[in-house]
């Protein structure tokens, strides 16, 4: 059996990004750069007040105190959104308000705070300023040129405002993987049908629907095949088609109903990988079917979910032009010994405590959904291994 890292390997070394497409900036939120984006100005784009006040020369006001004011004669005025036409010179000060533009000759602003109208056109300074303070300079948060999104790098909602306050209005981004979600087997019941004995609700539909939303995917079809070759072939046939990546739960195991392979065989799609030394998850598959990737996830609910987190959302990110497609994974310290007495390396399902350190989040057979649903991270356990509490350990998070 291939252990996990072998298995990523092969997947990940078989698949390039998808080519690219321009999208509007505020559909960007996900996508990744197929150009790392570089800032076209300095932001801000110009040196402006850090707060209502005055605009001042700092060398004037340079021994201004409460006990000893300064008197300037103002002059003006300035809100943000203005150009000023006069200059601030020797003696004279400018009124200015936040994200104003800095008036020439001014080189500083006094807060308001730290003033007095005695008279109309007349301000008292209290307090000393030096150069620029108050003054947000041009280019003291980006400078023209700087890279604001890298190449490979999913963008984040932060980044919509920093584009969009760069001037960006459309961008070059990789093109999402167009997915298919197939559920096999003939005890599934779609939601909101009558359970009969022996049948279940199809919770992996929903479940694969939910992982794919988190990367925000456009799913093109999600389906349910019943345990018949024939039928198998049929979906499998339609979703390579229409879709990137079809992803099949269940019916890949060694048991009479187990269908997805020998349909995709008899497609004549190619079986990459199959079979990993990882609990849950075992029985996961890899291939291809004409243009599109495969996977097949095992059809416990836990199973498909950890082969998903662990190899589909890797694969998925890859397509999508991401450079990293690491989940998330910080350290923590066990609150309870924990122990893997299998002969597979276990992804335990566990969840911080109140105190911020991890314990079992239940039972962790791969049928058990309610400890899945309550994990914040999984433990990646070597077989064998005892682990007593206090111990650091490396915890990918899920949520
Ligand atoms: P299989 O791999 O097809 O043998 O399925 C393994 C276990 O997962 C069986 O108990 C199935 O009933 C269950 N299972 C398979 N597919 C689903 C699904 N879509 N939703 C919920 N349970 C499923
Ligand atoms: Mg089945």
């Amino acid at each position: 059996m291939m252990t996990l890292e072998e298995a990523l390997d092969r997947i990940l070394s078989s698949i390039n990004p998808l080519p690219e497409e321009v999208v509007a900036i505020s559909e960007a939120v996900g996508r990744v750069p197929t150009q790392a984006l570089l800032a076209p100005t300095d932001l801000p784009p110009f040196d402006n007040s850090a707060f209502d006040g005055y605009a001042v020369r700092s060398v004037d006001v340079a021994r201004a105190s409460k006990e000893n004011p300064v008197i300037l004669e103002a002059t003006g005025s300035v809100k943000a959104g203005e150009a000023p036409v006069e200059i601030v010179g020797p003696g004279t000060c400018m009124r200015i308000l936040t994200g104003a533009l800095l008036p020439a000759g001014a080189d500083a602003v006094v807060m308001q705070e730290d003033t007095r109208i005695p008279r109309e056109g007349v301000v008292e300074v209290l307090d000393a300023v030096k150069a620029w303070e108050g003054v947000r300079m041009a280019g003291d948060d980006v400078r023209r040129g700087a890279v604001l999104a890298d190449a490979g790098e999913a963008l984040r909602p932060a980044h919509m405002g920093l584009l969009a306050g760069s001037g960006f209005a459309r961008i070059a981004v990789h093109r999402r993987p167009r997915v298919t979600l197939l559920s096999t087997g003939n005890e599934l019941i779609p939601l909101g049908g009558v359970l009969k004995p022996g049948q279940i609700y199809d919770s992996n539909s929903l479940l694969m629907r939910a992982l794919a939303d988190q990367d925000r995917l456009p799913i093109v079809h999600t389906g349910h095949i019943p345990d018949t070759l024939e039928q198998t072939m049929a979906e499998l046939h339609d979703a390579a088609r229409q879709a990137d990546v079809v992803v099949t739960t269940g019916g890949v195991s060694v048991g009479d109903a187990d269908f997805v392979k020998p349909a995709m065989a008899a497609l004549g799609g190619s079986l990459d990988l199959w079979r990993i030394a990882i609990k849950p998850g075992k029985p996961f598959a890899f291939g291809r079917l004409g243009a599109a990737y495969w996977f097949g996830l095992p059809g416990n609910p836990v199973s498909a979910f950890v082969t998903w987190w662990l190899l589909v959302r890797p694969a998925l990110r890859r397509l999508m032009g991401r450079r990293s497609t690491r989940g998330r994974r910080v350290l923590a310290c066990l609150a309870e010994p924990v122990a893997n007495r299998g002969d597979r390396r276990h992804f335990i399902r566990v969840r911080f405590d109140d105190a911020g350190k991890v314990r079992l989040a239940g039972v962790q057979a791969s049928h058990v959904q309610s400890s899945l649903a309550i994990a914040d991270a999984l433990l990646d356990m070597p077989p064998g291994a005892h682990w007593e509490t206090g111990r650091e350990v490396m915890v990918e998070c899920v949520d």
